[in-house]
């Protein structure tokens, strides 16, 4: 949902250092063998994920050896805190503050964009490595792209267009008043990325996650109702909440707080104080 920008790491180096801990000359020799194979496999993970999308991939044809070695690589030099590369897993938790699946979630860990049980040609290769929240990556486990409409979409590959796309809605529940979150592209004029973010956002059931995460926002916007109504009255509520969405939006994009806030800026009976059940 948000990108991010691809790791710039020279991946044949990365590849080289990891190599140079491997204690056993036999292991040693079949790494070092698949190198070159294993470097086209980046190239044509980053070509393909660019023009054709994720579930155009094509992994390259390893031995269950080869597959087993490349995995381990990965655990014992980049996972590993011993690891020579593991400096390389630390940068990228740190490269971005907030998860971009679901736009907020604290980073946690990092996910292979596409599982490492699949596709060990790109096991350690930091373009498939995406830092993510806990419950993302307990969600998505080794979910594979289904098609070229139901795939999650990429950080680093993936561009959703500068305009309102995650879109809020308030109820009126016997509880009070709950956000309800969506988001809505038009497929005509943006093609495959619309049914994607759909795809996305319900297959990490982001709708649910979001309300829970906005209870924060819906006592601000309740807040500014019992303090402004008096003085501003249902209309002006709808002005000022239509000024804050504006201004999240400008600031972060698309967040539940700009959507929530679009959201009560269009809600005459919740400006007008009408909320309580
Ligand atoms: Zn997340």
């Amino acid at each position: 949902m948000r990108a991010l920008n691809r790791p710039a790491i020279d991946y044949r180096a990365l590849y080289r250092k990891a190599i140079s801990q491997t204690q056993r000359n036999a292991d040693k020799a079949v790494l070092e063998g698949i190198e070159d194979r294993m470097v086209a496999a980046t190239e044509a993970y980053d070509a393909t994920m660019q023009n054709e999308g994720p579930h155009a991939v094509v992994k390259i044809d390893l031995t269950a050896e080869e597959e087993a070695l490349a995995g381990a690589l990965y655990k014992k030099r980049i996972v590993s805190r011993k690891g020579i590369c593991r400096s390389t897993y630390d940068d990228l938790i740190v490269s971005t503050s907030t998860c971009p699946y679901c736009l907020d979630g604290e980073i946690y860990e990092i996910d292979h964009f596409l599982p490492q049980a699949h596709h060990r040609d790109v096991v350690m290769y930091p373009g498939n490595l995406v830092p993510i929240c806990h419950p993302c990556n307990h969600i998505k486990l080794e979910l594979l792209p289904v098609d070229a409409r139901h795939s999650l979409l990429h950080p680093y590959f993936d561009r959703l267009p500068v305009q309102p796309w995650l879109f809020a809605a308030i109820d009126r529940t016997a509880d009070g008043p709950v956000l309800k979150f969506r988001v809505q592209l038009d497929e005509a004029q943006h093609g495959n990325i619309a049914p994607r973010l759909a795809y996305h956002f319900d297959t990490l059931s982001l709708d649910s996650r979001m309300r829970v995460r906005s209870a924060r926002v819906l006592i601000e916007l309740q807040a500014d109702v019992e303090q402004y109504l008096a003085d501003l009255g249902a209309g002006g509520l709808k002005v000022h909440f239509a000024s804050e969405a504006d201004k999240h939006f400008a600031r972060h994009g698309n967040t539940l707080e700009a959507a929530a806030y679009r959201a009560a800026s269009t809600n005459d009976a919740f400006c007008a104080g009408d909320y309580k059940n």
